[in-house]
Order: C-alpha cells, then structure tokens, then sequence
C-alpha cells in the first residue's frame, strides 16, 4: 500500500530526500535556535500496520524484529504511547500533551496481530487498536482472527473500532449507482459494521479506517454525520488543527519498516494546513495540483515538497504567508491508483520534521487495485 515513494534516509537527515542544502540549514539552526517555541506540544504520530510475519505480503507485513525495533525505539526515547481515543480526545479538546505521542493501530484483523503483534505491545506495555472489517470475521475467512480472539484482544484493553464490512473502496459506485445511492449503501454498511463490532465486543468507539484510505468529499461528510472520526492512510502526523475525518496515519511496515525510516516519522509534526485546494484526493489526473498555506515553526528556506522521490518546484502565491502550489513537472506522471506528494521542513532549533502528505487517488475504471 505504497502511497509515497521508497525513502532511504538516516534519522536527523532530510527525510524526504537527504539534500545537502537543507542538511547544514537543519544543523546550523540546530546550534543557533535555543528551545522550542511552542508553549505546549499538540502532536501526535498514528502508525499503521497489517500483518506482523515473516510470511505475509511484504507491502502490508513487517517481522517481529522490525517491529520490535520500532517498540524499542519507542520505549527508549521518551514516547508516551496512548490508546488512539485518548490521543483524538487529547488533540480535539487541544489539551497540553507531551512532546512525543504515539498511537499504534492494525488494520483488518489478520491472525498474526494477535498471535504476534499483541503480545509484543503488552510485553511493552503498549495499548493498540484493531480496525475490523466484520464480514471475513463473521465468514471465519481462512488468516483472519474469529470473534473470540477479537473479544480476548477488546478484553485485554485493544480498542476495536470500524472497517467497514467488506473493505469497499468507497469511492467506487456500483454498476448504475447513483451518488445518493452509493452513499447510503455505504452509511448502512459503517453502521452495520459499527453494530457487529458493538454486538461482539460491547465496544462503540465511532472511530473508522477507510479501507485502503480511500475518501472523498462526500464520504468523509457522511462519516461525520454519523459521529465518526475517520482516519486515512496518507502518512503525516495529526494535530490540533487536523481533519478529523481524514486523519494520516503513517505506515510503517513493507519499504518503510527499518527503524531509520520509521524513526523519522515517528517523531513527525503536523503542519498546520490553512489551505488545501482541492481538499479532495480524487483526480483524474496522472499529474494533478494542489494549492497550500502550511503554517508551523519553520524557516520557509527549508521547506520542500517531492513526488516519487524528486523535489518539486515551489510555485509561491505569498512566500511569506507559506501559500503555494506544486505540481510535478510536464514529462513526470503517476499511473498507480493512489499516489502522494510529500512536503517536509524541520522544527527551528530541533532535527522533527513537520510532514504533510497530499494524497490523491484516480479511481478511473481501468485503473482498480
Ligand atoms: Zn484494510
């Protein structure tokens, strides 16, 4: 599920491309700069994982040492790992946090969450999140877990929250659908699954992951209507400012599981986006623009924006207000279903990185997962 390019980057380097340029930039303010500006933190880093195996598709799997790893790192450099309500009410009601937070979630109840992921986060100490898709569970579908597992995970304190049914790609119609249509079959399929889960566990978070991260405008309303937070698979950190029907959420498994890369993300800052047009990620584009105003405590000289792992040109509207726009040049397209651009720039006077993700997915008929 790559929705951004391959990045080999050590811990403190650029992360999105290790420039140079932005390398010294970054150390000198790192000697120059004193103490962080904020009054208070108000970030929080949601990582996602699928299968935790040696044996499972590489794209949505990371092993047991790679997670291990990353749990390590967590423990050992002053993160507080919180259930993921705690981490949304912390940001929502905008209460002082600490520096560094985390939530730590897994996507679609296969088997090796709990036979492997589970016992490592409670040997750490470290609450965790199940999104379920409840129809595999109720079919008892081969690699998935049954509900007695999942009522054993909701017993040991893991949160169990909503996938939908069938993992839909929601921003598909049916053959002859209309709109209307589509979104009440999808309403009627997060309350089915919200039902299930409620029915099983006794749990009613109200909190969703699309399957695959994929929304559009009218789900992400439809989702709010009915009291939902949802969060989407474009990689960034959330804050306080954030949206809360489209919240990123980095993966962390596959090309990005090795503890260089994951660091750097894990210790990620959210921008404060004051504009993003379009707030849609659906296009018919294979090169489409996007338009932001992203605010935080940064030197503008350090902000950078790549697509597939090359820098992208800074059209500015207001340099000083941060207000541009990028697009990847004439020659430089993207066929996959779900691609992103990231834009990046060091926290003054520290090596975080605030990381903003304009995720896009082009869901022409030719071009299914
Ligand atoms: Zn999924």
């Amino acid at each position: 599920m790559r929705t951004e390019p391959k990045q080999r980057s050590r811990s403190g380097r650029h992360p999105a491309r290790a420039a140079g340029t932005a390398l010294a930039l970054a150390l000198m303010t790192t000697v120059t700069a004193g103490c962080s500006t904020d009054a208070q933190a108000q970030h929080a880093v949601i990582a996602t994982y699928h299968h935790v195996s040696e044996s499972t598709p590489r794209s949505t799997s990371l092993t047991p040492d790679q997670l291990r790893t990353q749990l390590e790192y967590l423990r050992d450099n002053d993160f507080a790992v919180w259930p993921l309500d705690r981490v949304l009410a912390a940001l929502q009601n905008q209460e002082d946090m600490p520096e560094r937070v985390a939530a730590l979630t897994f996507d679609d109840a296969y088997e090796s969450i709990y036979t492997t992921g589970l016992p490592m986060l409670q040997e750490f100490g470290f609450p965790m999140t199940l999104f379920v898709s409840t129809q595999p569970i109720d079919d008892n579908q081969d690699g998935y877990l049954n509900w007695d597992q999942i009522r054993d995970m909701a017993d040991a304190g893991v949160i169990i929250a909503n996938h939908m049914v069938n993992h839909p790609h929601m921003i598909d119609a049916l053959p002859d659908e209309s709109n209307a249509e589509r979104l009440q079959r999808l309403r009627d399929e997060l309350l089915h699954a919200q039902q299930r889960i409620q029915d099983e566990t006794g749990q009613n978070h109200k909190i969703l992951a699309y399957p695959y991260g994929e929304f559009d405008n009218d789900i992400s309303e439809m989702v709010a209507d009915e009291g939902f937070i949802a969060l989407a698979q474009n990689s960034g950190a959330v804050g306080y400012h954030s949206d809360f029907t489209a919240l990123p959420r980095f993966p962390l498994a596959g090309f990005y599981a090795d503890i260089e890369t994951a660091s750097t993300k894990l210790q990620a800052l959210a921008f404060e986006i004051k504009v993003q047009e379009p707030r849609s990620p659906i296009t018919d584009s294979r090169r489409p623009a996007v338009t932001l105003q992203l605010a935080g405590d940064f030197n503008v000289s350090q902000l950078g924006c790549y697509a597939g792992g090359e820098p992208l040109e800074l059209e500015w509207i207001d340099r000083d207000a941060v207000h541009f726009s990028i697009q990847p040049a004439a020659g430089r397209t993207f066929d996959a279903r779900r691609f992103g651009y990231i834009c990046t720039a060091p926290k003054r006077g520290t090596n975080r990185y605030y990381w903003y993700n304009k995720f896009w997915t082009r869901p022409t008929p030719t071009n299914a997962d």
